[in-house]
């Protein structure tokens, strides 16, 4: 396992760790994927879309 490497795919921001709210995490049943919870608005989604913290606040 490396390290922990997040894009944000909103403003391509480098996340060293996850944001407060994606700490949950699941994993997708049908395709086996890590999905990470992303705000209420963008629900699960994974680890290549995911949005940082000041873009959640953002809620664009
Ligand atoms: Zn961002």
């Amino acid at each position: 396992m490396g390290r922990l490497k997040l894009k944000c795919c909103k403003c391509g921001n480098v996340m060293e760790t996850l944001p407060s709210s994606s700490q949950d995490i699941i994993i997708d049943e049908e395709s086996g994927e890590m999905l990470y919870w992303n705000g209420k608005k963008s629900g699960y989604r994974t680890a290549d879309c995911l949005v940082c913290e000041k873009c959640q606040e953002k809620g664009c």
